[in-house]
């Protein structure tokens, strides 16, 4: 029964960092997996988060440990929603009396992956999508929830690795071409992972206009939401732009892992947009499918991390900190892009490496090849993803020169 499975290959961050644990050398540097690191190297759970772990504690609330719903805490998903969607702010659309509010369904996920996954499930179910398009390249678990789904993946060309930029006629000369009616379109609301390269707003508005044109459905992927640039706002604006333009149906995977840095606690959520024209009555029809797909796999989702966001985005002074905290990150990741591109400049390694100022976020694809990659691993124990991706947070004052040299050699050879 058990002896014949076929052979999974090992998940690619995950074996990376167990192998830079395991390495004994001193000036070892991890910058494959991608989490948030101080300048000293240590994990930073945000201090409004831990402000609001003791303020549930000391509640001492009876019923802390129940039972959510199926789908969730409604307190959290409304926030959650309103974080994405700005609902004050929002153009209500020409053709709809709809308040943009009725036309959002919203979930509870088991964080950012488990909203990748529950919208693939949902919508390869109920629209049986002829193709999922996917960047090339992208965030490894998009291939393998897709491929789960059972949907026939194929890419589109998001990076042009002269320019260090998004590639955007080709892209949109693939789906132009390429695409179909109902096909998915997933992509990456800000901070690209893995490359750091994001469309423009002008780019955003073609992406918009094909998805209109070939009847796509887009998939946005919104990890790093006020964790890319410090500003939730604009981290966060093609979505709004998505959901202004009122005609179009999409779906959205939100991730509290990176901007709150509650990593292993599994907070996120999926909203379902409905297009301004929609029949009344769609929503509930959308959240009993979503509960029903949920209910079958685990029930609901965890509700420790849901609360502590809920009580930080609920409460005016709290979620001030918040930014503060996000602002602390952000500011920390391109302190040091900007260290990393000065030292590589000051020591006259070849190339150009004004991407890597250019990129944003936790990733850049720093440009080295796969040989390279095993060479600086080899040579100077510092750890990054094959296609070489590196984690910036990684970074920190000590450490920064220390990996300017090693890529300084093996660039040379
Ligand atoms: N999508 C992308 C593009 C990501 O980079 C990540 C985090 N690595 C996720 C989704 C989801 O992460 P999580 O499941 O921890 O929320």
């Amino acid at each position: 029964h058990f002896t014949n499975l076929p052979q999974i290959p090992t998940d690619e961050p995950f074996a990376v960092n167990a192998s830079y644990i395991k390495d004994t050398y001193p000036k070892k540097v991890n910058l494959g997996i991608g989490v948030y690191r101080t300048n000293k190297g240590d994990p930073w759970p945000l201090r409004v988060v831990e402000d609001a772990e003791k303020a549930i504690y000391n509640a001492q609330d009876i019923s802390r440990h129940e039972y959510l719903s199926i789908q969730g805490d409604r307190e959290f998903l409304r926030l959650a929603a309103d974080l994405v969607f700005d609902f004050n702010s929002v153009q209500p659309c020409a053709d709809t009396t709809q308040s943009g509010l009725d036309r959002v369904t919203s979930i509870q996920t088991v964080s950012g992956t488990g909203a990748n996954r529950l919208g693939a499930e949902f919508l390869t179910r109920n629209i049986s999508p002829g193709n999922v398009w996917i960047p090339a390249p992208t965030w490894a678990n998009h291939h393998t929830i897709w491929d789960l789904a059972g949907v026939p993946r194929k890419e589109y060309p998001y990076y042009n690795s002269s320019t260090g930029e998004f590639n955007y006629e080709e892209t949109l000369q693939t789906l132009r071409t390429s695409s179909s009616k109902n096909d998915i379109l997933v992509l990456h609301a800000c901070a690209h992972n893995p490359t750091g390269a994001d469309p423009s707003r002008e780019q955003w508005e073609g992406i918009l206009d094909v998805c209109k044109e070939k009847g796509l459905i887009p998939f946005f992927d919104l990890a790093y939401q006020g964790f890319a640039s410090g500003n939730v706002g604009k981290d966060g604006w093609a979505i709004r732009r998505f959901f202004e333009e009122g005609g179009i149906e999409f779906v959205v995977a939100q991730s509290f892992s990176k901007n709150f840095g509650l990593y292993g606690q599994r907070v996120g959520a999926l909203h379902v947009v409905s297009s301004s024209s929609a029949a009344q009555g769609v929503s509930d029809d959308i959240l009993a499918m979503l509960c029903h797909l949920v209910r079958g796999e685990y029930s609901m989702a965890p509700r420790g991390g849901a609360e502590i966001v809920r009580r930080v985005l609920g409460n005016k002074e709290l979620r001030a900190r918040w930014v503060e905290d996000l602002d602390t990150m952000s500011t920390r990741i391109l302190s040091m892009r900007k260290a990393l591109f000065e030292e590589l400049v000051a020591l006259g390694t070849p190339g150009d490496w004004g991407h890597v100022v250019k990129q944003i976020g936790m990733f850049t694809y720093v440009g080295l090849s796969e040989t390279q990659v095993f060479a600086i691993r080899e040579r100077h124990h510092v750890y990054m993803l094959k296609s070489g991706r590196i984690s910036i947070s990684g970074l920190n004052e000590t450490n920064v020169r220390y990996v300017a040299m090693a890529i300084d050699d093996v660039e040379r050879g």
